[in-house]
């Protein structure tokens, strides 16, 4: 089977400043995989450089099997990639229905629409027509993910999606994702809770300093492992 993305030796450049330095990374049908790494070790910035927004030689970045390196991000998005932002950013004078429609600009067909939603986030329908920003962070996330699964990925992208919510949320949210690839899509995520990246994920990635600096199956890598990797000690 062919990696459903992949990226040989990506870098990427803010100005003159290198922030990644050859990131081979891979990622299968179906598979969840886990990016990891202290701040500044360019997760974000590897994130930006699959979704087009950051300039990356073009058959740098492949998604199934074709080249989309610095392809604009409608573009890559239309092609069926998706991000769920760090930060939730809902647009601030839509219902929380009009924020979940806007994901559907792509047109793409597949198996999530509204229904398919509240199915999976039940309060968003109890709270459809109220501005997107009323609600919990929690509930905000719910938005941010049913907004991207709106648009039938084929991969899911999700930059650090439990930042600042309660425990019982985080858990809820990861089950959904749990449902989400059982349907058939593929999902990276960037999370700052190491325990939460190993239990969710197949494969982890570790960034530090604009390099992996460990990957492997989540359920093998130990405990020191994965310290030495991410804080280089
Ligand atoms: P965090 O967990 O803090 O989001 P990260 O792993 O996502 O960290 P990046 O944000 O990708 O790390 O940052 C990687 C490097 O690129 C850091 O050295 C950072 O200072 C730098 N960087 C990030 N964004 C910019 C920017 N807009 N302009 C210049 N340098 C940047």
């Amino acid at each position: 089977m062919n990696p459903l993305l992949s990226t040989n030796g990506l870098e990427a450049y803010y100005g003159d400043f290198q922030a990644l330095f050859g990131i081979d990374f891979d990622i299968m049908p179906q598979e969840i995989v886990a990016i990891i790494g202290a701040n500044g070790a360019g997760k974000s910035t590897f994130l930006k450089t699959i979704t087009g927004l950051l300039k990356a030689q073009s058959a740098k970045v492949m998604f199934k099997g074709y080249p989309i390196g610095g392809q604009a991000p409608h573009r890559i998005v239309a092609e069926g990639l998706a991000m769920v932002p760090e930060g939730r950013r809902l647009f601030p004078s839509l219902s929380v229905e009009e924020n979940l429609l806007m994901g559907q600009f792509t047109k793409r067909h597949g198996p999530w629409n509204l229904e398919q939603v509240y199915l999976l986030f039940p309060i968003l329908k109890a709270k459809r027509n109220v501005p997107g920003t009323s609600l919990s962070g929690g509930q905000q996330q719910m938005v941010a993910i049913g907004r991207a699964l709106m648009s039938n990925p084929d991969l899911l992208i999700c930059d650090e999606i439990s930042l600042g919510l309660a425990p019982a949320v985080i858990k809820e949210i990861y089950e959904a994702l749990g449902t989400i690839v059982q349907n058939g899509l593929t999902a990276i995520i960037v999370e700052q809770d190491i325990g939460m990246a190993k239990r969710v994920s197949q494969r982890l990635y570790c960034f530090q300093e604009g390099r992996v600096s460990l990957q492997g199956r989540s359920d093998e890598l130990s405990h020191e492992q994965i310290s030495h990797a991410y804080f280089g000690v």
